[in-house]
Parts: C-alpha cells; structure tokens; sequence
C-alpha cells in the first residue's frame, strides 16, 4: 500500500471533557474557598427577552448551582434606561458578597453598552471586558491576575491541556472582535506566538492562513475557510456557531451525514462553525463545531468568578 496516501486522522479538542475537566478542578477550589469563610457569588444581568440570551444565561445560573457558586438573576425590563442599569451596576459594585457581574450582550440598542461596561468595577469583570482588563492582558500582566474574555481564555486552556505547542508558532486568528478575535491574538502573543490578526479587509486571506501552525477562525461566516487555506497539520481552533436552515447547506457541509442528517429532521437546523468540516481532514487536531470552544465558554466564566473572589478576597 502506498503509505503516502494514508493520513493519519485528525485528533478531535473536545471541549465537553476539557469543561468537565476545569469544572471538577474548579469544584475543589470552590470547596476550599468555603473553607476560608467565603462563597464566589456572580450575578447576571440580562435586559429584555431575547430567547438565545435567555437559554445562555439559564445555563450560567445551573452551571454556579451545580458548582456551588452563589448566584442571583436581574432581568430588568427591555424598555429599563442606560441610567437606571447604570444604578443596578453601582448597587452590585458594592456589595461584598457578589465577586462578578455579568452583562448579558447584546443590549438593547438604545442602552448605551460601553458605558455600562465601563461601569461594572474591573475587578467585578468576570467577562474582561473592561477597558482596564483589556488593558492589563495586552501589557502581558500573568494569566492568574487578568480577569480574560472567556471564550478565548476557553481557547488557551484547549491548545495548553491539549500540549500544543504555542512559543514560537505562527498563529492566524480571523476576526477582530473584542470578544474573541482581539483578546486571543492578546494571550497568544502572550504566550510568545508570532500572531496575524486577519479581518475582512485583509488581503491575500488565504495566503495568510496557508501560514498558520494554529489557525483561530472566529469571523461568523459558515464554513468560510476551506480545505485549500490550512496547512496541512496545522491545528484548528473554530469559534463560529451559525446556524444552517436550508437542506442545500446541510448537504454542502455534511454530505452523507445521517446522525447530521437525523438532527436537522428533528430541529429543522444544524450547527457549522466557520470552517468547512472538509477542512478538518488536513488538520492534526480541531475542535468541533458543536462540542469545542462552545463547550468552554460557560466553564471559563465560572473559573473568571472563582478568580475573581480570589483576587478581591485575598
Ligand atoms: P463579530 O461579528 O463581532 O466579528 C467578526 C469578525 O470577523 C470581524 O472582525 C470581521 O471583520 C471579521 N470578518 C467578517 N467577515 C469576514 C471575511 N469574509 N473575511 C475576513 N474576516 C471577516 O463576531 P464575534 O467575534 O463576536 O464572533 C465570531 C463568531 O464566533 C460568531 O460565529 C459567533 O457566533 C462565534 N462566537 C462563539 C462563541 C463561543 O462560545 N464559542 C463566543 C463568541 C462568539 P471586520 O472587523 O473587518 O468587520
């Protein structure tokens, strides 16, 4: 047999069992918190009724109860001013018991969303999303102090427990978002990755991408990178959920796919991430779309908070 031809298959980051992984880690650190005299407490709030923002921040709450974290909902009403969330920041500032406050995004549009996240005390940010924590990880402070995006620090737990290799290796993240793209080109450098942030104005794209040992797809685009832009071996991070409605999709990206297939019948849509699943065939490793950088975001908040009453708590 011509051994040329026989690739070796790709090795699947699965995000569920990191998850449940950090989540038992973090399980007995909450234990010992408790032990110093204090319970991690986090609280949500979550404007209006937008159903997907809904389910996230119903599974948040379950995940803190099941760790033993306290938790409490705010649900002010959609039509609640920037002033008056601005007023329920202020009052979950000072209080001792809550360690992290999360703002569900997106806001309604006439909330003024950068002001409110600019109000939330940055050591109450378990999002890291305030100017001073974006600041402090782009300065290089240590991992351990930074209150970090969640879904790219999810990403570096992937690519550290997974041992792969980051210092020194070229690194391609598409999307410039501050919630992904910029954040992780951030902890990559950090961890002494070469970095190309790519956007949608960016040149050659492909050419780009041909690149990178770890490529970070996170541009919200179905399968937009194709087999022809990765590198062979390269290893593949894809944060993109969207969803496909149509059947001429479902058999573009999962041809002869049954279970894909027995899921669409079932729901009347699927889940593909930025990449092209074709595209994992080249790959040494990958996380899929669902069940990869997904399956972190949640546990990384609940590491964020631990963290977070660590730091404030001494
Ligand atoms: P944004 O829409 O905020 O940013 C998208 C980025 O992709 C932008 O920087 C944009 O460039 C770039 N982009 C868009 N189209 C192209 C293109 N054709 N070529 C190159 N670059 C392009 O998205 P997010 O960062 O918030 O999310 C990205 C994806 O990740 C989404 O699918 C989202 O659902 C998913 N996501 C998943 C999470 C998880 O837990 N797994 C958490 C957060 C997001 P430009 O700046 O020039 O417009």
């Amino acid at each position: 047999m011509d051994m040329s031809s026989v690739a070796s298959s790709p090795y699947v980051l699965d995000g569920i069992v990191i998850a449940s992984q950090i989540k038992l880690e973090l399980a007995a650190e909450i234990a010992a918190a408790r032990d110093h005299g204090y319970t991690p407490g986090l609280a949500v709030i979550l404007v209006g009724e937008v159903p997907a923002s809904q389910i996230y921040v119903r599974s948040k709450v379950k995940t803190c109860a099941e760790l033993g974290i306290y938790s409490e909902m705010h649900t002010p009403d959609a039509s609640a001013t920037t002033e008056e969330l601005l007023a329920l920041v202020a009052s979950l500032n000072a209080r001792e018991e809550i360690d992290g406050i999360l703002i569900q995004l997106p806001l309604p549009a006439h909330v003024d969303t950068a002001r409110l996240l600019e109000a939330v005390d940055p050591a109450k940010d378990v999002d890291g999303f305030h100017p001073i924590n974006a600041g402090r990880l782009l300065s290089g402070f240590p991992a351990e102090q930074v209150l970090a995006p969640c879904t790219p620090a999810g990403i570096m737990e992937v690519l550290q427990r997974s041992n792969i290799p980051i210092a020194g290796q070229r690194a391609v993240v598409l999307g410039r978002s501050n919630i992904v793209g910029k954040p992780i080109a951030a902890m990559l450098l950090n961890a002494s990755a070469t970095v190309t942030i790519c956007h949608s104005r960016t040149r050659n794209l492909a050419e780009i991408t041909r690149e990178a040992d770890i490529l970070v797809a996170a541009i919200g685009r179905p399968g937009f990178v194709t087999r022809d832009m990765v590198r062979p071996g390269a290893t593949i991070i894809d944060v993109g959920i969207n969803r496909l409605t149509s059947e001429a999709d479902l058999e573009r990206f999962f041809p002869g796919n049954e279970a894909r297939r027995a899921g669409f019948a079932k729901r009347g849509s699927t889940i593909v991430g930025d990449v092209d699943p074709a595209a994992f065939e080249v790959s040494s490793a990958y996380t899929p779309v669902p069940g990869g950088v997904g399956a972190l975001t949640i546990a990384m908040l609940m590491v964020s908070t631990v963290k977070a009453a660590r730091l404030r708590r001494g």
